[in-house]
């Protein structure tokens, strides 16, 4: 992948949906030509479908993991299979030097998406993965419709691959497809990564199909997460909860006569893509605007999607008490929290987005003098190019999530430094910070703390930041998105040469 590949989407060739049932059958026949066909399932694609008949054009979405499995796709011949965000089923081909790279798109009804995405996905397992159980809505209906939805793809892997490809799952959207693929095909090679974190088994314990969905996910020969943390939790609710033998020491769950590894796979970026955009004369441009705009030498920043796992109200707590007890501040720093909208009409969004306004409202309208702004907000996504050109333009990136599977701005933040400066603050509760042991480490429930750890980071000497950047560097370019993909099919695929 290269810097174009971050900032820009490839145009993509639609079949109609009408195809599906035909082409399923043809590309059956297509299938084993290379040694093993990578097959990604996602509950979202890579793509996008923009318009509607003649006017329809279809995109690569930008950025991040998509374009590591679309590589992946590309090396290995492959098939994605995920929802189309609508009604519609599509296969779609996507440009590449490789002609098998094919993306089947799955429609869904309006009542599977409101109990199987909006319901179970979103206001049961995403919160409880999250450590958040008051937030969580346990519903049967919804229960109902995520084990049909996950029928429903399991069904269209087992018609669309043979049991020589290599099927990878992604996420927790679709925990059930890894065991109801194999119950249709046993002896099939399958992965499932989590790239949400995993409760401690207390707090997993809570939900009320606990079993049922530790046993979706042991149909899996390999289960990767992002840290070792979240992998010993689930080792241990298998154990507990379904009385399995474990081996700590290894990862391995005997299930039956199967052996099911589980490992940390620390999700990496492109970080020499990262590297390239941040030195490139645009965007060294676009930090000189951003300094002009903002009038003051010294940023903090924080980039978020507007989620309540992300502590921003707790994070513009802190940094209005930061400048209630540091008045020789006033004046000469500026923070700036990106928020990218999200799931904006789920009402606990709703009213996330309400308090973060009323504290940024808050935090201006008391400290605000003429000609300084303490804080500015922008409630939208920004493109890479932007983006980059604020990590660089930081002092300091605060980055405070109450619970995180990995927050890969952290890493984003610390690949855009080429000038081996700035001071990334991140929180103990995202995954990131297991690998980035060199950041300001904080308790992004402790408000308090959090205003104090903040003068503290401004005031780290440059030779010292500077220590930091590098080590912190090092590690993001050794562990970059690329290894991770290929380190994951790779042991999928050794567990399929055990298995033979
Ligand atoms: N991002 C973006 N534009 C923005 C803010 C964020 O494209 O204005 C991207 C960012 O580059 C990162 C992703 O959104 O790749 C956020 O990933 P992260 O793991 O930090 O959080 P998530 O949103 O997945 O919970």
């Amino acid at each position: 992948m290269n810097v174009k590949d971050l900032t820009k989407g490839a145009a993509v060739s639609v079949t109609d949906s009408r195809v599906v049932e035909q082409a399923s059958v043809d590309s059956k026949l297509e299938s084993p030509r290379s040694a093993r066909r990578l097959v990604v399932i996602s509950n979202r694609a890579p793509i996008e479908v923009i318009g509607e008949g003649a006017s329809q054009v279809t995109r690569r979405t930008v950025g991040g993991v998509a374009n590591t499995f679309v590589r992946l796709l590309e090396n290995n011949g492959g098939l994605w299979i995920a929802w189309s965000g609508g009604h519609v089923a599509k296969r779609l081909t996507m440009p590449s030097q490789n002609a098998h790279l094919t993306v089947l798109l799955l429609g869904l009804a309006d009542r599977e998406v409101t109990h199987y995405y909006h319901g179970l996905c979103n206001r049961a397992l995403w919160p409880l993965m999250h450590l958040m159980p008051q937030r969580c809505h346990f519903d049967g209906l919804d229960w109902t419709y995520y084990q049909r939805v996950n029928s429903s793809f399991a069904h269209l892997v087992a018609a669309e691959t043979v049991l020589q490809d290599t099927v990878w799952v992604q996420d927790y959207h679709l925990a059930l497809v890894p065991s109801m693929v194999r119950q249709m095909r046993p002896g099939s090679t399958i992965g499932l990564f989590w790239h949400v974190p995993f409760p401690p088994e207390p707090i997993f314990r809570i939900f009320p199909w606990r079993a049922e969905l530790l046993r979706g996910m042991l149909g899996a020969d390999l289960i990767g997460f992002h840290t070792r943390s979240y992998t010993e939790e689930f080792l241990t609710a298998c154990e507990r909860l379904l009385r399995l033998k474990v081996d700590h020491e290894s990862g391995v769950i005997s299930v039956n006569d199967r052996r099911v590894r589980v490992r940390a796979f620390p999700l990496g970026i492109a970080a020499q893509d990262f590297a390239e955009l941040a030195a490139c004369e645009r965007v060294c441009q676009r930090i000189l605007e951003i300094h002009r705009a903002v009038g003051t030498p010294r940023i903090i920043l924080g980039v978020d999607r507007l989620d309540y796992t992300k502590g921003i109200p707790e994070r513009l707590r802190a940094f209005e008490q930061f400048l209630e007890r540091n008045s020789e501040y006033r004046g000469r720093v500026t923070m700036i929290q990106i928020a990218v909208p999200s799931r904006e009409r789920v009402p606990a969004y709703e009213q996330l987005r309400s308090r973060v306004e009323e504290l940024v409202g808050r935090i201006v309208g008391t400290f605000s003098t003429d000609g300084w702004v303490p804080l500015r907000y922008l409630h939208t996504r920004l493109d890479p190019e932007h983006l980059i050109a604020y990590y660089r333009a930081a002092e300091m990136a605060l980055l405070t999530p109450l619970r995180d599977g990995m927050n890969l701005v952290a890493k984003e933040f610390v690949a855009s430094r080429v000038d081996d400066d700035g001071v990334l603050v991140l929180s103990e509760f995202a995954g990131a910070a297991e690998e980035l042991t060199e950041a300001v480490l904080v308790n992004p429930y402790d408000v308090e703390a959090l205003a104090l750890k903040l003068k503290q980071a401004l005031e780290i000497p440059a030779a010292q930041r500077a220590a930091m950047m590098r080590a912190m560097r090092a590690k993001i370019n050794q562990n970059t998105l690329d290894r991770w993909g290929d380190a994951f099919v790779a042991e999928l695929n050794q567990s399929a040469c055990r298995a033979e």
